[in-house]
């Protein structure tokens, strides 16, 4: 059987969820027992996000095998099984750098290279290699909005796919905007029109439209978009707004998304089994309480920064039946200006678990020091994640063992006592440019810790990682004898993995980023157990709180375990 795709390109505007539309395809296909490849071209000149600002692009996903890329293979991740590489996030930088190397190779034998055929080949052919795992359906997002001139190499590509591989093996999907102009009380299908029209004019008739729309589509709409855009009606599929992202697949399979695609591609399959969705949906909307968490980091004004994080931590309510209330605070924000000032405690308190996410560079940092020194000292859980646990272990080093100097030689390369630090510039190895920790490694956890009882008592764990910086083991006597545990390492010792304070409720920093791997349906347990701790703590709170209301005593600020 020849492989089969599906393209998914975008129009009229940026930002209507094109990847989310494009995994939650992959979700339905794998829900009727198929197999699917996910993959995403970015138009942009990087040759991967990796270099990008967290406030240009958003989150950088980071893959088992280290590739830094595009936040959407998050999307793709969360609901499908893909495998995910790097072959999965292409963009028109490393496209253009394999080309250019095959030049100055000498590969191309003489001729004269040009974006038809040789980037354009360049382009068909990573798409052939992540299909020819033998999947059932690779699924292909294009990046960009059509008219965009970045997108026009991917877009005649997609073209010739289907020129080659014929109709029962391509379907194109398209994504557009159906706005509701209040000013005329009327959904406008036009926008929709002319974008179908601009794929048109490179030689790609869109099969099925996902409308995005505020409003419902009625039956006269999708009919006049169907004989407009030249689709069948059943192929006009409205796309509305929901309130949980984890509705989007229900919504395709109520509009018989799967079902099409599948009759245009030729395949026959079960029918979609999608009770665990379903379930997950509802208890979405029936929260039995919620928790509060306070993510304290420096990205916080752009939540795209953070988004495996903010997903994982629903993720982890949801399994526990919880309404998730994350409030973003901007680390800077929590600074002390004397050694004494603590009037920053007002902004901390009443949550019922603090986080400081992943981040690079020095700014923030002494805010995050003293939203995990207040974690500490009341007793509030503590998640710290890459950045997070680095700090943790400054602030643990400065306040509980007295290094006053102790800091990261990220943030201050003269400091005395470089609890973090970078190894390999101690080794006298030279750095090179990507220097960075990347990808999966393992980690072996020490037995009755924390850790090992959250992963469920096993010894060896993998988690994916992306920073420079490490937990310097020449301070671990000292840190160790203070009270924190290591509980994690890498099998040679190496590297510093896991620490936690065993007298705290819960006080676990992790040098790896968990968020990456964690599922609706497969919620990650440092997220599960964090959320767990945190809702503990409400609940002892509201204890306390209901305990001393006859006695006209304030609140104590937070539990104890
Ligand atoms: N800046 C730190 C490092 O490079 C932490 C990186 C991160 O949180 N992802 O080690």
């Amino acid at each position: 059987m020849s492989a089969k795709y599906v393209f998914v390109t975008g129009g009229v505007v940026s930002s209507l969820g094109k990847g989310l539309a494009a995994a939650s395809i992959g979700c339905l296909l794998e829900s009727r027992g198929l197999r699917v490849n996910m993959m995403k071209f970015d138009p942009y000149l990087n040759v991967d996000p990796g270099t990008m600002s967290p406030f240009q692009h958003g989150e950088v996903f980071v893959t088992d095998d280290g590739a830094e890329t595009d936040l959407d293979l998050g999307h793709y991740e969360r609901f499908t099984h893909s495998p995910l590489s790097r072959d999965n996030n292409l963009t028109t930088g490393r496209i253009y750098e394999q080309i250019i190397l095959k030049e100055r190779r000498g590969d191309y034998l003489g001729a004269t290279v040009q974006v038809i055929p040789h980037v354009t080949n360049e382009i068909k052919n990573a798409m052939r290699k992540v299909s020819a795992n033998g999947a059932d359906v690779t699924i292909v997002e294009i990046g960009g909005t059509v008219g965009d001139i970045e997108s026009l190499p991917f877009l005649e590509a997609i073209r010739q796919m289907r020129q080659e591989l014929g109709r029962e093996n391509t379907v194109f999907v398209h994504l557009t905007l159906v706005p509701w102009i209040a000013a005329a009380q009327e959904l406008k299908t036009k926008p929709t029109q002319h974008s179908v029209k601009e794929l048109l004019s490179i030689g790609i008739q869109a099969d099925v439209l996902l409308c995005r729309t505020e409003r419902n589509l009625s039956h006269e709409m999708k009919k006049k978009i169907a004989a407009f855009c030249n689709v069948e009606e059943r192929a006009v599929v409205a796309a509305k707004d929901v309130p949980t992202i984890y509705e989007v697949p229900l919504g395709f399979a109520q509009e018989g998304v799967d079902a099409l695609i599948l009759k245009y591609l030729h395949i026959d399959s079960a029918e979609a089994d999608l009770t665990k969705w379903k379930e997950l949906v509802d208890r979405c909307y029936h929260p039995k309480d919620k928790v509060s968490i306070a993510v304290v980091g420096k990205y916080v004004e752009y939540e795209d920064s953070y988004k495996s994080l903010k997903e994982a931590l629903t993720h982890g309510a949801i399994a526990q039946n919880l309404k998730l209330e994350i409030t973003w605070i901007e680390a800077e924000g929590l600074e002390s200006q004397t050694p004494e000032d603590r009037s920053y405690e007002h902004q901390l308190e009443g949550f019922d678990g603090i986080l400081v996410p992943g981040g690079f560079g020095k700014r923030g940092i002494e805010g995050m020091l003293n939203a995990i020194r207040y974690a500490r000292e009341k007793n509030v859980p503590y998640f710290g994640i890459c950045l997070g646990m680095q700090t943790a272990c400054i602030e643990f080093a400065r306040n509980v063992c007295g290094l006053k100097d102790a800091n990261s030689s990220e943030f201050d390369p003269a400091a005395q006592h470089r609890i973090i630090y970078k190894l390999r510039e101690l080794l006298g190895v030279e750095e090179m440019g990507g220097t960075m920790r990347l990808g999966a490694w393992t980690c072996v956890l020490q037995p009755d810790s924390l850790a090992s009882k959250i992963y469920g008592g096993v010894t060896e764990i993998s988690e994916r990682h992306r920073h420079r910086y490490e937990f310097n083991r020449e301070y671990e006597a000292l840190l160790t004898g203070g009270g924190l545990r290591i509980s994690g390492t890498t099998p040679d010792s190496t590297y510093v993995e896991i620490v936690e304070i065993p007298n705290h409720p819960h006080f676990l920093g992790c040098q790896f980023h968990p968020e990456f791997k964690s599922k609706p349906l497969e919620p990650h347990p440092l997220f599960e157990r964090f959320i767990t701790a945190s809702y503990k703590n409400r609940q002892q709170r509201s204890g306390e709180s209901s305990e001393s209301s006859g006695k006209a005593s304030t609140t104590s600020p937070a539990a104890t375990a």
